[in-house]
């Protein structure tokens, strides 16, 4: 097998792999991954939420108890839709944000993230066009990447997509003789910005795509972490027969069991359950028998609301070390989710200083990650879910030394 000089095996089947291999990239925030697991580094890059005061001893005898009693149900296949009575939990869950489900419209996926990529292979050939909004969730971008399609930003207001925008997105594609084939927004406590769209603007929005007949996928993992408490209606409650709704475990119990769903018009959901069927055949028994006994026998309900106020009070302690140590920086107050949008000052290049950032012992994901096309070097996504209040501080102290060590060196040289 050849070897390189750094001594890293080039790949013997370079050449087998199908074209579309290519698109596949690895996210900025994965390619962070093994640098800022070091305990050396705050990082306030990923999106990794924080279980440290999950009832761990209850979840273990829940879940012995699961495997003692129904272990030959949990450890068997199950349907590729999911198991009926979990659905029906899952509908429990979107009633908590006022979403009336039918569990029949519901399939089971592993999280929301297979759900975008589903949603995606299922409408999307190479050279199609999806509208998201600017920025976006990476990790959507990256699956859109995969699949070929031209990702186009809906530039945002603070009240959301800017529904003149949005028409004209549309409409300009259209005359190009260009496939648009969906809206993928996050409405609620967006990531990155953890901004949420108006409910007027929900109204304006669902209005323009039933006009112009375009699809909508609502990716909703945040829904229900508003720090007031406050829920927002689901665009799929506004026009269900055109929003394929997204929902998650994973920020409101814990990202292990690797649960999500699809909530879908009945034609939508078929194809779906296909997929589904043809990628895993049949979701986890045994997650799904676990979540359903957490839902029914656990407080849940005041599981989130104390995840609401770990998150707030993160979120103020971030807010005051911007106040403190960037004041020339600017960022929004998130009121919900996992994440802060900072503008850096005039002069710095996000993407290009995080390397000399890491070294500074801090990592944070540069803005570019949320773009398709490169836009984001003046940003940058602080997270505030994973890291506990003295080290957001004392990692927004280190970004703001190598910025003034970056401000120093671009001084020098202007000089
Ligand atoms: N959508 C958004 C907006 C997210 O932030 C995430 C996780 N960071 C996901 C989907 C995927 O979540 P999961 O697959 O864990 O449900």
């Amino acid at each position: 097998m050849a070897v390189t000089t750094q001594g890293t095996h080039l790949d013997p089947w370079q050449d087998a792999y199908a074209a579309k291999a290519d698109n596949l990239r690895e996210s900025e925030i994965r390619a962070l991954f093994a640098v800022v697991s070091r305990p050396e580094v705050v990082s306030l890059a990923g999106g990794m939420p924080n279980i440290t005061d999950l009832p761990l001893a209850e979840l273990a005898a829940s879940a012995q108890d699961l495997i003692r009693t129904h272990g030959t149900q949990a450890l068997q296949y199950g349907s590729g839709q999911g198991w009926p009575d979990f659905l029906e939990s899952i509908a429990e869950v979107m009633a908590a944000e006022g979403t009336i489900a039918d569990p029949g419209n519901i399939a089971v996926t592993t999280g929301s993230q297979q759900a975008i990529d589903i949603m995606t292979q299922l409408f999307v050939d190479p050279g199609d066009i999806v509208l998201a909004e600017s920025p976006s969730y990476v990790g959507a971008l990256g699956v859109f990447a995969a699949q070929q399609a031209e990702v186009r930003h809906v530039p945002m207001d603070s009240d959301g997509l800017i529904p003149q925008a949005l028409e004209e997105a549309i409409v300009t594609a259209r005359k190009e003789g260009r496939a648009v084939k969906f809206l993928y927004t996050i409405p609620n406590f967006q990531n990155p910005c953890g901004m949420s769209m108006t409910i007027e603007r929900r109204g304006e929005i669902t209005e323009i795509c039933r006009k112009h007949h375009l699809l909508i996928v609502e990716d909703n993992p945040y829904g229900l972490l508003g720090f007031d408490g406050q829920t927002y209606p689901a665009l799929a409650t506004l026009w269900p027969e055109g929003v394929v709704y997204l929902g998650s475990f994973s920020k409101i119990f814990a990202p292990g069991f690797r649960c999500g769903w699809v909530y879908a018009p009945a034609s939508i959901r078929k194809k779906v359950v296909l997929a589904l069927e043809s990628a895993v055949l049949s979701p986890s028994m045994v997650g799904q028998m676990a979540l359903h006994a957490y839902l029914r026998d656990y407080d849940w309900i005041g599981q989130i609301a104390a995840y609401r106020s770990m998150y707030r009070s993160r979120r103020d302690a971030m807010i005051q070390a911007l106040n403190d140590y960037l004041p020339d920086a600017s960022w929004n107050v998130p009121d919900g989710g996992f994440y802060t949008w900072v503008k850096a000052p005039e002069g710095i290049n996000t993407k290009a200083m995080l390397p000399r950032a890491v070294a500074g012992l801090v990592a944070y994901t540069s803005g570019t990650a949320f773009y398709a096309d490169g836009q984001g070097t003046d940003h940058m996504r602080l997270s505030f879910c994973y890291p506990p209040e003295d080290e957001i501080r004392e990692g927004v102290r280190r970004i703001a030394l190598v910025m003034n060590r970056e401000r120093e060196i671009h001084n020098i040289f202007e000089d």
